[in-house]
């Protein structure tokens, strides 16, 4: 049992271990952080209320946007190390953005690995909620901030797929349903529900949810949101997260 903690304590310090390095070429200060050995990295700065993150690494478009948008303007961005959707995570790879609550991370956790050992699943699912404690506490904005993450889609995925979960939303119906905001805060979706885009609000926890990181924050009561596109409709995810900034700065 001693030496079950105290290896889970080193696990738990190589997950949360920030490492720093220097980009050589550009002379510029590049931080990873990790959660339970997921890599991100972190670009830009801490003068904003605003915080970014890209969670899927195969969501090129919303890559470039973030890359791009971070370059021009002040927060945090927290990109996933990762050109792939799934990331190699134990013995198995799993979708990075269904590890944020212990019921969808078990499910997922499944998805690629049917013939789990009870022990080293419960046990790798412990190490997974201690490490998010502080990968959320990296995260997620101070008081009153705003974490926007941002999405594509592929595969038929819409806005449809968000109705059973939203407590109110806006559809417009000239905008492709592919292209919405989640939001998790009934100010923000106040301020944004009579724009051009389709919007949802999303505020009452699940119980059983999909792990995904919009549940942490309803969890935790961050103001969060998803700016969610078609992949590839670049100006289209430009022209939201623009509008999103712009009203809930007034
Ligand atoms: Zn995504």
């Amino acid at each position: 049992m001693l030496i079950f903690s105290t290896i889970k304590r080193i696990a738990l310090i190589v997950c949360n271990f920030y490492l720093f390095s220097m980009n050589i070429i550009t002379g510029l200060e590049t931080k990873n952080i990790s959660y339970c050995g997921i890599p991100f990295e972190v670009l830009g700065n801490n003068s904003s209320e605003i915080s970014y993150i890209l969670i899927h690494g195969d969501e090129e478009t919303a890559r470039m946007l973030l890359k791009n948008h971070i370059k021009k303007n002040n927060g945090r961005a927290f990109i996933i190390k990762s050109k792939t959707r799934e990331v190699p995570f134990g013995p198995t790879i799993v979708d990075p953005n269904r590890l944020f609550s212990n019921i969808g991370a078990r499910r997922a956790l499944k998805n690629f690995k049917s013939d789990w050992d009870r022990d080293e699943l419960d046990n790798l699912l412990i190490e997974l909620e201690e490490a998010r404690v502080s990968f959320l506490f990296d995260i997620f904005p101070d008081k009153g901030g705003l974490l926007i993450a941002l999405h594509n889609n592929f595969r038929g995925y819409n806005v449809e797929d968000e109705l059973n979960d939203s407590e109110l939303y806006s559809i417009k119906k000239d905008e492709n349903p592919r292209d919405f905001v989640l939001c998790t805060n009934a100010n923000d979706y106040q301020k944004l529900k009579d724009g051009p885009y389709n919007v949802v609000l999303q505020n009452r926890m699940k119980k059983n949810n999909n792990g995904s990181l919009s549940w942490a924050a309803i969890e935790h009561g961050i103001r969060y949101i998803n700016i969610e596109t078609r992949l590839g409709w670049l100006s289209q995810q430009r022209k939201m997260l623009q509008f999103v900034e712009k009203r809930l700065k007034k």
